[in-house]
C-alpha cells in the first residue's frame, strides 16, 4: 500500500530547479537533445525541459528489460538523427544500469557530441554495469518507488510525488 511520500513534490520540484540550472550553466550556447526513457522518465522530462533556460529539444527512446538475461529489446527508438548531437539521455531508475548501458551503447554508435545521463532515482549499490551518472535528483532506498511517472504494474504514474510500494512487482 502507499504510505507517506519518500520524495514530496517540493522536494521534487527543489531538484528539478537545481538540476535545471545545472544543465544551462554546463550546456551555455548549446543545444542539448533530452532523451527519456519511456514511460517512467516522461514526467521528469516534462518538468525539466520547463525549467532549463538552453534551448533543447525533446525526443523518447523506449526498452524493454525482460530481465534475467532474457534480453533487452528496443521498442522505440528517437525520431531525430543523433550524429552530432549534445545529448542528455533521461531515466526514471538506475539501478544495474544493464537498461541503461543498452540504451547508451546504441546511441554512442550514431557517434553523438557527447551523452550525459541524467537520472530521476539512482541506487548505485546495486549497479553492474559502468555507467556515469552526471546528474541526479535523489538516492533512492531499497523499496519499490512509485509516483512522479513511476509505476506500479501500471498504477500510480499521476501521483505528484514519490512513494514507497509495499512490495516489488513480481
Ligand atoms: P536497471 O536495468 O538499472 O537494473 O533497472 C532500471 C529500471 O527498473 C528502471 O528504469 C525502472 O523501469 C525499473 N525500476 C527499478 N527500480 C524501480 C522502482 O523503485 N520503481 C519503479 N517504478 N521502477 C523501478
Ligand atoms: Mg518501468
Amino acid at each position: 500500500m502507499i504510505g507517506d511520500p519518500l520524495f514530496d513534490s517540493e522536494s521534487i520540484a527543489s531538484r528539478v530547479a537545481a538540476i535545471a540550472a545545472a544543465i544551462s550553466a554546463d550546456y551555455s550556447g548549446k543545444r542539448p537533445l533530452m532523451i527519456g526513457r519511456l514511460t517512467a522518465a516522461a514526467t521528469f522530462l516534462a518538468d525539466l525541459s520547463k525549467a532549463v533556460t538552453v534551448a533543447c529539444d525533446v525526443d523518447f527512446i523506449a526498452v524493454t528489460n525482460y530481465g534475467d538475461g532474457v534480453g533487452i529489446v528496443l521498442e522505440q527508438d528517437v525520431s531525430v538523427p543523433v550524429a552530432g548531437r549534445d545529448l542528455i539521455l533521461v531515466d526514471d531508475t538506475v539501478d544495474t544500469g544493464l537498461t541503461l548501458q543498452f540504451v547508451v551503447k546504441r546511441l554512442l554508435e550514431r557517434a553523438p557530441a557527447s551523452l550525459a545521463v541524467c537520472t530521476l532515482l539512482d541506487r548505485p549499490h546495486r549497479r553492474i554495469a559502468d555507467i556515469q551518472i552526471k546528474y541526479r535528483a535523489f538516492e533512492a532506498p531499497d523499496v519499490f518507488v512509485v509516483g512522479y511517472g513511476l509505476d506500479y504494474l501500471g498504477r500510480y504514474r499521476e501521483l505528484p510525488a514519490l512513494y514507497a510500494h509495499g512490495t516489488w512487482p513480481a
